[in-house]
């Protein structure tokens, strides 16, 4: 009787980065120049299949196709909010959700990416906060949610800016977050965004910032209150373990190149933390740092315990951090319709029975 050999599973091409491609183009045989151009169909043509690597030989196409395959996502929801913001759900291979988030804006249009799924930590006023960390995203999976929104710009659209704010703590999944970065910023094979271009935004793990600074990329930290009592009421998990003092002096410290500065982001809630005394908190706090200030009115959810203050309390907010020196901008709320604003991802189905929805890619 004839038994089918069992088949080894075929190795996915994007789950290596580049020495891990290395080995296995010499576990073929091949030489080593083959791991670039590999890697340079996967994220700079963004090929799905290998049929398609045309500067291998055909013999050798046939040989990488049945070790190996390039598993992108390929169920994607794409939700459209008015103001022309674009939320995409992709499903991952374990049947977990992912939300990225574009945001057009003049000339810029940026991707809002997620690193984990859920999140480690559990500030309050964040729905992403209340559905715990079901797990880390892997590098691959955080750079596929670049390929896949650049598999559906529209004409005329060039992906811009890139912020890690999406769903989770980047600094909790730091190794497949730096993985990620380096297959986005690489010029050669990679997909090339410079990392002036990519900010990161930490809550506040405060001994691991110095390893952003290696990366090149932007600093954003959420700071969101002005004392340790506040702050271990919004942010509790993070603050106890890192509390205030202890971050700012770590921002202090941080090795920020010239012409850079750090960002201070500060959720603005209705009663909590918008008073004429926080700002004057604030301001002393940020004094002396070279540094911007992003205020985010919250935005509220189902459910949220939070309010969003009025908008001359915002405005006051922000011109007594002016009067101080900073540079104080309000992040506009965009997509809210779509959940896709500041700590609204998480929850689908509560995104599902939103009304404003407009599905307009299922499945793809
Ligand atoms: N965990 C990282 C990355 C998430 S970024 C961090 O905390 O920085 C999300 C940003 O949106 C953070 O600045 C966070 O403070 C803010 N945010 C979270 N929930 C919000 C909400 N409901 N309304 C407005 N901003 C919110």
């Amino acid at each position: 009787m004839l038994f089918a050999q069992a088949q080894p599973p075929l190795t996915d091409l994007l789950t290596l980065n580049l020495p891990a491609m290395r080995h296995f183009v010499r576990s073929l045989g091949w030489p080593e120049y083959r791991a670039r151009q590999i890697l340079r169909w996967i994220y700079r043509k963004r090929a799905r299949s290998v049929g398609l690597m045309t500067d291998l030989s055909r013999a050798e196409r046939e040989e990488l196709g049945a070790t190996a395959r390039i598993a992108r996502v390929d169920h994607v929801d794409v939700r459209r909010s008015a103001d022309g913001t674009r939320k995409l759900l992709a499903r991952l291979d374990d049947g977990l959700l992912v939300e990225s988030v574009l945001i057009p804006e003049r000339r810029w249009l940026t991707l809002c990416l997620s690193t984990q799924v859920g999140c480690t930590l559990d500030c309050g006023f964040c729905l992403t906060g209340r559905m715990g960390l079901k797990r880390n995203l892997r590098a691959h999976e955080i750079v596929d949610q670049v390929l896949t929104v650049q598999d559906r710009l529209e004409p005329g659209e060039t992906l811009t800016n890139l912020v890690l704010m999406g769903m989770g703590e980047p600094l909790a999944n730091l190794d497949a977050v730096s993985d990620a970065i380096t297959r986005v910023t690489n010029t050669e094979w990679g997909l090339g965004i410079p990392a002036r271009r990519i900010t990161l935004s930490t809550a506040g793990l405060a001994t691991r910032l110095n390893e952003i600074a290696a990366l090149g990329i932007n600093l954003a930290i959420s700071l969101n209150a002005t004392t340790n009592a506040q702050r271990d009421r919004l942010m509790p998990a993070v603050n106890r373990m890192h509390p205030l003092d202890e971050l700012l002096d770590a921002c202090r410290a941080y090795p920020l190149p010239a012409r850079r500065r750090l960002t201070f982001e500060y959720v603005l809630l209705a009663g909590v933390n918008d008073t004429e005394q926080d700002a004057r908190r604030l301001a002393k706090l940020l004094n002396g740092m070279r540094c911007k200030v992003n205020l985010i009115p919250f935005n509220e959810f189902p459910g949220s315990p939070y309010r969003r203050p009025d908008e001359a309390t915002i405005l006051t907010f922000q011109a007594l951090l002016k009067r101080a020196g900073f540079d104080v901008f309000i992040r506009k709320s965009k997509g809210r319709d779509v959940l896709g604003a500041c700590g609204q991802l998480g929850r689908v189905a509560s995104v599902r029975a939103t009304p404003a929805l407009t599905p307009i890619e299922i499945g793809c």
